[in-house]
């Protein structure tokens, strides 16, 4: 295993976490290093923005198998895919990291707080910012905004890639051989991926097919 964790504590002295989860390459480590770290969590999965659904189906079993594996609490919230595209109208061209993407984190994470406000939550973070993809500042950005309106809620930033944290991720991703998505998860995401492959003379992505190896 890459690198020592470092001891995790939640902020505010806080006892436990509602993750919000998008798939399980990027959640194997967090979940890993926090209980690791000794500290109560529940899994939230809530990512209306994955298509197709075939696609949406595949990580999110992949999700309650890790879940399960480690005795996890995994709350399946719903898959509103039309409230996703009705909020991602007129965003359809814009690149990924751009506007589109901070409605995508902000419709997520507002769900994920309302969830931890309604079931005795005080802290949220999510395993979004774990993807070298992702802009970490971004992700951080929309998940205060969606704990802002409930007092006494913080959205936790731990840096999840620092200390060995990436690199932990492909080591558990290939450990557990999962799914490995090709794609951020959108249709737009899915088209603009395979524009580019397309350009850069590769195949077309194959829903369901890869999967890490050890
Ligand atoms: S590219 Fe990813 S983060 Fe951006 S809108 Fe699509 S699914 Fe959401």
């Amino acid at each position: 295993m890459t690198l020592i964790r470092e001891k995790l504590t939640l902020p505010a002295n806080e006892t436990k976490l509602l993750l919000h989860s998008c798939c399980a390459p990027c959640s194997g480590e967090v979940m890993e290093a926090l209980q690791a770290s000794g500290i109560e969590y529940t899994v939230f999965f809530y990512n209306p923005n994955i298509h197709p659904q075939k696609e949406y189906l595949i990580r999110k079993e992949e999700n309650i198998r890790f879940a399960k594996k480690h005795n996890i609490p995994f709350v399946d919230a719903d898959y509103d895919t039309d409230n996703w595209f009705e909020r991602a109208k007129g965003m359809e061209k814009e690149p990924e990291r751009g506007i589109r993407c901070t409605m995508c984190f902000d419709m997520r994470f507002e769900r994920t707080a309302l969830y931890a406000a309604e079931n005795g939550f005080s802290v949220i973070s999510s395993s979004l910012g774990i993807s070298r993809w992702k802009d970490m500042n971004q992700i951080n950005d929309c998940g205060k905004r969606a704990a802002a309106p409930y007092p006494n809620m913080i959205y936790w930033e731990y840096n999840w890639r620092k200390k060995g944290g990436s690199a932990r991720m492909i080591e558990i991703s290939k450990r557990e051989q999962f799914y490995q998505q090709e794609y951020c998860g959108c249709i737009y995401s899915l088209r603009d991926t395979n524009k580019y492959r397309k350009s850069q003379g590769r195949g077309l992505i194959k829903i369901g097919v890869q999967y890490y190896t050890p």
